[in-house]
């Protein structure tokens, strides 16, 4: 899976799943750039775990749903690396609630965060990518986006466009065989469902065949094998990381 001389750009890598992706693609030789939002220091630990480890990583605080900050960050990534390799769509938001008391504002975020920041991102990468005839594209979606789920009308239809989003670009840039896949994880511990309440916690555990939520690395150990020559002939899939629970 050798990464070396790469450039990846992992968004939301401060903490969570993005942190343990970030950590594994430097392990594999890529040079990191950490986006962050609003935890510097969460993205400066994790850019120094990097390179303790022996890795190359910088952070780069942006909020992926701010098209202009998209695009700076872009232009410095390539200005400074001449390149940009494997792009991670990680950064992502809930604001969970019943559709009668769902608040537009709290709708609006988690598209803008989860879907059109993943648009922002592509947007640069894919012109840099069509240059360079190369490149892969890992969009993190979610069984939510697969499935559905109660509570969730925001998160599952920003997820579920993040699939369609991933196959139509696929398709555009098949050609120069530049592969965008998506990965639909399950529940993973994190920050995230650190959330849930622990009747939530037992319901999840209940529809999930292994019976456990995932680690944060069992799904960076899938980003690292689509961003890697190992996933030469795959694009436009969804990947299911999820303990069986989608099938
Ligand atoms: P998390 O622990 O809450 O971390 C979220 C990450 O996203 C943080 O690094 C955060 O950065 C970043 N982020 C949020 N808004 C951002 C913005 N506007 N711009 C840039 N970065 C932003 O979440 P997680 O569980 O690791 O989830 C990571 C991804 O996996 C998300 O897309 C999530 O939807 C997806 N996912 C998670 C699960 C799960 O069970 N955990 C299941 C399926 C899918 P700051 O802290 O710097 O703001």
């Amino acid at each position: 899976m050798g990464l070396e001389g790469k450039t990846a750009l992992v968004t939301g890598g401060s903490r969570g799943i993005g942190r343990e992706i970030a950590k594994a693609l430097a392990a594999q030789g890529a040079m990191v750039v950490v986006n962050y939002n609003g935890s510097k220091e969460a993205a400066e630990q994790t850019v120094s775990e990097i390179q303790s480890a022996g890795g190359t990583a910088m952070a780069y605080g942006c909020s992926v749903a701010d098209p202009d900050a998209v695009e700076a960050m872009m232009k410095e990534i390539i200005a400074k690396q001449g390149r940009l390799d494997i792009l991670v769509n990680n950064a992502g938001i809930t604001r969970d609630n019943l559709i009668l008391k769902m608040k537009e504002e709290d709708f609006n975020a988690v598209l803008d965060t989860n879907l059109k920041g993943t648009f922002h991102t592509c947007r640069y990468a894919a012109r840099q990518m069509l240059k360079q005839k190369s490149g892969s594209i890992i969009n993190i979606s979610s069984i939510s986006g697969v499935m559905g789920n109660a509570g969730q009308t925001n998160y599952a239809a920003s997820k579920a466009g993040v699939i369609g989003l991933t196959k139509s670009l696929a398709r555009e840039l098949a050609s120069r065989e530049i592969r965008v896949n998506a990965i639909a994880p399950g529940f993973i511990e994190t920050d995230m469902t650190e959330k849930l309440s622990e009747s939530a916690v037992e319901a999840g555990k209940s529809q999930i065949p292994f019976g456990r939520f995932g680690k944060a690395e069992e799904v960076a150990k899938a980003v690292c094998f689509l961003a890697s020559e190992d996933a030469s002939y795959i694009t436009g899939q969804v990947l299911h990381v999820d303990g069986g629970m989608g099938m």
